[in-house]
């Protein structure tokens, strides 16, 4: 098969399109075509290399992945079609831990994401557990390759606002930073589930984006530096009752000071950097709540992918490039300026 490879860590250049073996399932694996690939920043790091993440080379990215069954191992034989149209669920977990038993699978010691710990789908095709793979409703409305924009930002927002936050309806919600594929998926998420969105981003053009997506409120960030005053004035110095944030460093004193008594700050990321300053006494006194968030269940994502198969969301993707052009996809995600996922197609 074609896939994209890189056998050492470095800048997009390293990233080579080449002929690599076919993989082979085993009896509880499905072999699938891969039909789309969606980037995730993960892909940046992963590609650059992070502390502690020993690779075997030469690695192949690619966490969000939609595809076609084209093989059945042994003991799968009843569970899938040949032909299906699937995606894939990046997580891979141990099913025999405390947590996985719980079904809080991001919560496995052994977890671990398809594309950044395993090979992934930069590829013509993938082996990977049954359990990974999540059929596409015939009558679902998307086509194949923006389905591939789906699993991971979505799972993970779904997490972050439902399950941690806890978001309800009314409450305002505030996103730091709209383009990015969680932020989207939050949007969406926090739209269907009746809250007020607030987004901020540097770009007046994503933010109009974002208003056709039914952001409710939007501020420019480098016009209104100061946007926690902004939040103040328009919930009349109460804060919003939840905020999420991925910047992490840049941003994070700002969200905690946009936040009501009472309120949470949700963060998956920390793009920015990963050393904030918090003010200890506004946390206790005013009652703050810190929610770290990674990944998401299986159930999560089954769960909110219903939103999806029902139209409720969309997956936005800003362009779709060949695979043997990932090097400039990358290049395009390292600058920032796109408007929801860019999808590479084998
Ligand atoms: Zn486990």
């Amino acid at each position: 098969m074609k896939a994209t490879v890189f056998h050492k860590h470095g800048s997009p250049e390293v990233l080579s399109y080449e002929d690599y073996d076919d993989p082979q399932v085993t009896s509880n694996q499905i072999l699938i075509q891969v039909k789309a690939v969606a980037l995730n920043h993960l892909d940046l790091f992963v590609r650059s290399g992070i502390p502690g993440l020993n690779l075997e080379m030469p690695h192949i990215l690619g966490s969000d992945i939609s595809g076609v069954v084209v093989e059945l191992g042994k003991n799968v034989q009843n569970s899938f079609q040949i032909g299906q149209q699937v995606i894939i669920d990046p997580g891979i977990s141990c099913g025999i831990c405390e947590f996985c038993i719980r079904g809080e699978q991001s919560l496995c010691p052994s977890y671990g994401i398809l594309g950044e710990h395993y090979r992934g789908g930069y590829a013509e095709l993938l082996a990977i557990d049954a359990k990974n793979v999540v059929p596409i409703p015939g009558d679902a409305p998307l086509d194949i390759v923006n389905a591939a924009a789906v699993p991971l930002t979505l799972m993970t927002a779904w997490r972050m606002l439902i399950s941690k936050a806890q978001i309800q309806p009314g409450d305002d919600l505030l996103i730091i930073g709209i383009g990015g594929g969680v932020a989207l998926a939050g949007l969406q998420i926090a739209k269907t589930a009746g809250a007020r969105v607030i987004v901020t981003s540097s770009s007046n053009s994503k933010l109009e984006r974002a208003k056709e997506l039914g952001a409710d409120i939007v501020i420019n960030h480098n016009e209104m530096p100061d946007y926690h005053k902004e939040i103040g004035r328009l919930t009349k110095n109460r804060g919003v009752d939840v905020v999420l944030d991925s910047v992490g460093q840049a941003t994070w004193t700002r969200s905690l000071r946009s936040l009501r008594k009472g309120g949470r700050l949700v963060t998956c990321g920390a793009t920015s950097g990963p050393n904030a300053e918090t003010n200890i006494n506004s946390v206790f006194w005013r009652q703050l709540e810190i929610l770290g968030s990674t990944m998401g269940s299986r159930d999560e994502l089954r769960t909110a992918l219903k939103l999806v198969w029902n139209g409720k969301i969309h997956p936005v993707v800003d362009r779709v490039l060949p695979l043997s052009k990932a090097r400039e996809a990358h290049e395009l995600l390292e600058r920032g300026e796109q408007f929801g996922k860019l999808v590479l197609t084998p």
